[in-house]
C-alpha cells in the first residue's frame, strides 16, 4: 500500500540514483517478478526482466543470501539447448501478519512469501453490555485492544516457532483511516473516533512489535480477492463484506481505489428507503439497515444463542446453518429477502462502477448457497445492456479475507525492498 509518506520515498526514486539504489531497485523487479510470475530459470528471467545474465546470477544470490528465493526443479526450454534450474519464491524464511478488527471478532493470518498460510487464530470482540448503547454494547477500548495484541503476539511466536522474519503487519480495523498517522478515523460500529491503533497495539507488543501499519478490512478483502479474478482477466470488481454493517473494497482497473482521503467504498450508509429504519447513523433506510448481521439474528427468538457476540463467529455461523438445514422457515424468508435486499445496493453500484464482478464476503459468503443465484439474477434482470453484465460470486476466502490481505500487503514491504530481510546465518 502507498501511503503519502511511502509516496514521497517513491518519488526520491524517481530522481537519478547510486549503485546501492539501483541494486535495491533491481532486486526489487527481480523478487517481484518471481512472486506474480511464479518460478522460472535464470536466463528466462533475464530475458523477461532485461537484466543481463551476470547481473541476474548476482541479484538472485543476493535475494538467496536473505532467504527469499532458493533452487528448484529444473526448468526444460524445449528440446534443444541447456536445461536451467529454476529460481522460485523460498517460502521458509519471511513472513506477513493481517490483523482483522470486527465488531463480532478479531483473527489473525501469518502468510509466507509465497502466500500459504501459516497461522489463522480468531477470539469473539470483547464488549460490555451498556443499556445506554443503541443495541445494549459497547467496545471499551482497552480490552479490544489487549486482545488484538494478544492475537498478534501468537502470531509472532508463530513465525518465531517457524524460523519467519515478519516483514510487518497490517491492522484492519473497520472504518476510514488516516494514512498519516495510523490512526483510525472513526468506527460507528464500535463506536470509535480518532484512536491512535499503531502506536496503541505497538506499545503494548513492547520490542516485539513489528512495523505496524492500518488499511480497511473491505479494500485488504478486496486486495485477497483480487488475484483469483485476475487469473480470468477480471480487473474491475467491487467486493462487498457483510458483518454487523456493509462495506466495500473496490478494485478499478487492477488497481485499489482509495478516494481523495481514503473514504472510498463506506457504502452501509447509502439511503435506499427514507421510510426505512433508523440507522445507527442517525438517518433512515440506509443500506446496512437490511443487510447487516443482525438483521439477520432479529428473526431468532430474542435468547436464541446465536445472537450472541460472545460466541465465536464461526459457531454463529454454523448455528444458523443448522437452523436453515432443520426448515426454520422465518429465516427461510429473511434470506429472500437479503438476497433482494443485497440486491438494492449492488444495483446502485453496478451502476456507478460498471464492475465485471460482485464478490460477497464477510457472513453473506457463508450463505452462497441462498444469496449468489438470486442476486446474479436479479442483477441480470435489470441489466441495462448485455455488454454491463456483472459476474456474481463468494469470495473463496470468507472470514479470513482481510487478515489474509493485510497479511500480503504487509509483505509489498519486503518486496519493495528486500534488502529488509535480515541474511540468514550461515
Ligand atoms: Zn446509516
Amino acid at each position: 500500500m502507498t501511503s503519502p509518506a511511502e509516496a514521497g520515498r517513491g518519488s526520491r526514486r524517481a530522481a537519478p540514483v547510486g549503485h546501492a539504489a539501483m541494486r535495491s531497485a533491481n532486486l526489487s523487479l527481480l523478487l517481484r517478478h518471481l512472486h506474480t510470475r511464479g518460478g522460472r530459470s535464470r536466463a528466462t528471467l533475464s530475458q523477461e526482466t532485461g537484466l543481463s545474465k551476470a547481473a541476474v546470477t548476482s541479484l538472485v544470490n543476493d535475494l538467496a543470501v536473505r532467504g527469499l528465493v532458493q533452487e528448484g526443479k529444473v526448468e526444460r526450454l524445449g528440446a534443444v539447448g541447456r536445461p536451467g534450474t529454476e529460481v522460485r519464491i523460498d517460502p521458509g524464511h519471511v513472513a506477513g501478519i493481517g490483523l482483522e478488527l470486527n465488531v463480532d471478532y478479531l483473527a489473525v493470518s501469518l502468510r509466507d512469501l509465497a502466500g500459504a498460510a501459516r497461522f489463522a487464530d480468531s477470539v469473539p470482540t470483547p464488549y460490555a453490555l451498556e443499556p445506554s448503547a443503541a443495541d445494549g454494547r459497547s467496545y471499551p477500548l482497552d480490552p479490544v485492544l489487549d486482545r488484538a495484541a494478544e492475537l498478534l503476539q501468537r502470531a509472532l511466536d508463530a513465525a518465531d516457532a517457524e524460523g519467519l522474519w515478519v516483514a510487518g503487519a497490517t491492522i484492519a480495523p473497520p472504518g476510514p483511516i488516516d494514512y498519516d498517522g495510523s490512526r483510525v478515523r472513526f468506527a460507528s460500529n464500535l463506536g470509535w473516533t480518532d484512536v491512535p491503533l499503531a502506536e496503541e497495539l505497538a506499545r503494548r507488543l513492547g520490542e516485539d512489535s513489528p512495523v505496524l501499519a492500518l488499511e480497511n478490512d473491505a479494500k485488504l478483502s478486496a486486495l485477497a480477492e483480487a488475484p483469483r479474478l485476475a487469473q480470468r482477466g477480471i480487473t474491475d470488481l467491487v467486493y462487498l463484506t457483510g458483518d454487523k454493517g456493509v462495506g466495500a473494497g473496490i478494485i478499478a482497473g487492477g488497481r485499489l481505489l482509495r478516494g481523495w482521503s481514503g473514504f472510498s467504498g463506506e457504502v452501509g450508509h447509502i439511503g435506499l428507503d427514507p421510510a426505512g429504519e433508523r440507522c445507527r447513523c442517525g438517518r433512515r433506510g440506509c443500506w446496512e439497515t437490511m443487510v447487516g448481521f443482525d438483521t439477520v439474528l432479529d428473526v431468532l427468538e430474542a435468547d436464541d444463542p446465536t445472537r450472541s457476540g460472545r460466541l465465536p463467529m464461526t459457531e454463529r455461523l454454523a448455528r444458523l446453518r443448522s437452523l436453515l438445514d432443520a426448515g426454520h422457515a422465518p429465516l427461510h424468508e429473511r434470506f429472500e429477502r437479503l438476497a433482494g435486499d443485497l440486491v438494492r445496493g449492488a444495483g446502485v453500484l453496478v451502476d456507478v462502477l460498471n464492475p465485471q464482478a460482485i464478490v460477497l464476503g464477510g457472513y453473506f459468503a457463508s450463505f452462497a448457497d441462498l444469496l449468489v443465484q438470486p442476486v446474479q439474477s436479479a442483477l441480470d434482470a435489470r441489466l441495462l445492456a448485455a455488454d454491463g453484465r456483472v459476474e456474481v460470486s463468494a469470495s473463496a476466502l470468507g472470514l479470513d479475507a482481510a487478515a489474509a490481505g493485510g497479511a500480503a500487503v504487509a509483505l509489498e514491504r519486503v518486496l519493495d525492498d528486500p534488502l529488509l530481510a535480515p541474511e540468514l546465518e550461515a
